[in-house]
């Protein structure tokens, strides 16, 4: 089976010091660029939607039906977490529904105690079904925080009463930013994080992972971090491909408007991307 909620995998990444990365896609071409950097490191790859991607390629349950079908049709053998990314309350339901493999309930903008409550209830939901779930405790940083040069930092106390809801994994705030960092961030915050990781065993999750220096991101994976979101990156990586294929007027080549060979770069420069991070996280082969 290679669909798998990844309780095993998170748990043996914190303990070995490595971390698997979560990876978004936002369409065909997405899904099939992340599976085949899979597939070509022969390591386990997390790959999931936000709800902005699941309603834009029309629901959870044809995004599940898309990344199943090209597993089958890609001859995909490594194990495949099919997760959601920052849902609300609703849309966590909603991807349990549709056959996701784990969702996260991103309780972070409501007051910490309804936080709580409501992670309980998806825990139970999922848990049910043999679905993960990952909660976030504390917020993480976006675009509009630009000025800010630090990125929120999740509460210790907090922290642990999620972590006791029997999350599978735990989002945390330590500096880091979504999207593009500001000029003035003051980098990962690692005695926050090493309080965390003492007071907790869940599995830490490190959002925002495009455009945090590598030695960062591999000191924050030895101090507790198993799963890093990158999505960021491979947008621009996408975007600069597709780009100078117009820029080197191929799309006026012998058919080079085809929208297959016009995405091809594209999606090329997806698989890259990911394949580099995998290295960077350590993800061992299977
Ligand atoms: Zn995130």
């Amino acid at each position: 089976m290679v669909l798998t909620n990844g309780n095993e995998m998170f748990k043996a990444a914190r303990d070995g010091q490595y971390a698997i990365g979560a990876f978004n896609t936002n369409n065909l071409e997405w899904t099939r660029a992340i599976l085949a950097a899979g597939q070509a490191t022969n390591t386990p790859i997390l790959i999931q939607t936000s709800m902005g991607a699941g309603k834009y390629m029309g629901g959870y349950k044809l995004v599940q039906n898309l990344v199943a079908n090209t597993i089958e049709s890609m001859n995909i053998t490594v194990p495949v977490v099919m997760h959601l990314d920052h849902g609300n309350y609703e849309a966590a339901k909603e991807a349990i529904e549709a056959g996701y493999n784990s969702v996260m309930f991103d309780g972070h903008d409501l007051p910490f105690e309804e936080n709580l409550e409501k992670t309980k209830e998806i825990v139970k939901l999922a848990h049910a079904k043999g679905i993960s779930v990952e909660g976030e405790v504390g917020s993480i940083g976006g675009e509009e925080d630009g000025i800010v040069g630090a990125g929120e930092l999740a509460d210790v106390e907090e922290a642990k009463q999620l972590a006791a809801t029997g999350v599978d994994y735990l989002a945390v705030g330590i500096g880091n930013i979504h999207g593009v960092y500001p000029e003035n961030w003051t980098g990962l915050n690692f005695d926050r994080l090493k309080e965390l990781a003492d007071a907790i065993d869940t599995p830490l999750v490190l959002h925002g992972g495009s455009g945090i220096p590598k030695e960062q991101i591999v000191k924050a994976i030895s101090m507790g971090i198993a799963k890093v979101n990158v999505n960021t990156e491979q947008q621009i990586a996408w975007s600069d491909a597709v780009k100078e294929y117009y820029n080197a007027g191929n799309d006026k080549k012998e058919k080079g408007f085809d929208p297959r060979k016009v995405l091809a770069p594209g999606t090329k420069a997806i698989q890259d991307t990911v394949e580099s991070r995998i290295d960077w996280f350590g993800t061992p082969s299977i």
